[in-house]
């Protein structure tokens, strides 16, 4: 799967990709009923998000009795790791510790994500750099200004 996949995904076919993540095998009514405590999505909606997403090659679908079953083509963690690079694409390398300082203080955390953050923190202190290197045309970021 090429990763420019996951960063043309759009928000609503993100909700879509949620649920056949979460039941592994669906069909679109299955999805209709989850989506309505959500979104006042009507099922056309839905369908054409659905098709769109099997054109991406992002859902497969396949026909069982009368019914279209739909399975993912993208493993979920795979897709978070993607979309989570590409937020990452946005901002100059050397913001990249604002950012995640700004995702840490914004939500709740448990103990246990508490935990292995800071053991990655750790780890991460072995290859540190003394300042991280500006990946921006001139003019994208502040690096360059004297
Ligand atoms: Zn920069």
């Amino acid at each position: 799967m090429d990763a420019s996949v996951i960063e043309k995904i759009t928000d609503a076919e993100w909700e879509i990709m949620r649920i056949v993540w979460t039941k592994r095998k669906t069909t679109s009514s299955e999805i209709i009923d989850v989506l309505d405590h959500k979104t006042e999505w009507k099922p056309s909606t839905v369908k054409t998000l659905l098709a769109r997403l099997v054109e991406k090659g992002l859902l497969k679908t396949s026909k069982e009795g009368n019914k279209y079953i739909y399975t993912p083509l993208v493993e979920e963690n795979i897709s978070i790791k993607q979309a989570a690079e590409h937020l990452l694409t946005k901002v100059c390398n050397k913001k990249t510790g604002n950012l995640l300082e700004l995702i840490i203080a914004e939500r709740e955390l448990s103990f246990d994500d508490i935990d292995a953050i800071e053991a990655l923190l750790e780890e991460k202190r072995k290859t540190a750099v003394e300042s991280v290197p500006c990946n921006c045309v001139p003019g994208q970021c502040k690096c360059h200004e004297k």
